[in-house]
């Protein structure tokens, strides 16, 4: 048995491959909920429009983003970057080129970075709705 204190709240609970205990997670999934069910009834929202509907922190939020839970809709609004070269991506951590050169040679030649100016007003999203049941 693995022991230790969620990131989140400090509480103690049965390590089981996540970073946050049980409770928070399910306070996540909640969250989750409710954007995804914003943004079905508002699609295009802002960032700001859906923190202000839902309540969800936009911290929170751009963390769907990464996930890959949530993507933003309009190409001209990106607002993660890829994290190994910088470019603007839609969703997830990677741009489909890094990730696949991931893939190939994990330490082949990475792309000089360019970088983007954030754009903290305008991002649209839509929902995505791949959240993968892994486990
Ligand atoms: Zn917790
Ligand atoms: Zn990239």
């Amino acid at each position: 048995m693995d022991i230790r204190n969620c990131t989140r709240c400090g509480k103690i609970y049965n390590y089981d491959g996540f970073k946050i205990c049980p409770s928070c997670r399910r306070e996540d999934e909640e969250d989750f909920l409710k954007v995804r069910e914003y943004l079905y009834d508002n699609p295009g929202a802002t960032l700001h429009e859906v923190h202000e509907g839902t309540g969800v922190d936009t911290n929170k939020i751009i963390e769907f983003l990464r996930q890959g839970r949530l993507e933003v809709a309009d190409d001209s609004n990106l607002i993660l970057e890829c994290e190994i070269c910088g470019v603007s991506i839609r969703t997830g951590r990677f741009c489909d080129k890094c990730a696949s050169d991931m893939k190939r040679e994990f330490s082949s030649a990475i792309k000089r970075p360019e970088k983007k100016p954030i754009q903290k007003e305008k991002e649209r999203f839509r929902v995505i709705d791949r959240y993968e049941k892994k486990r």
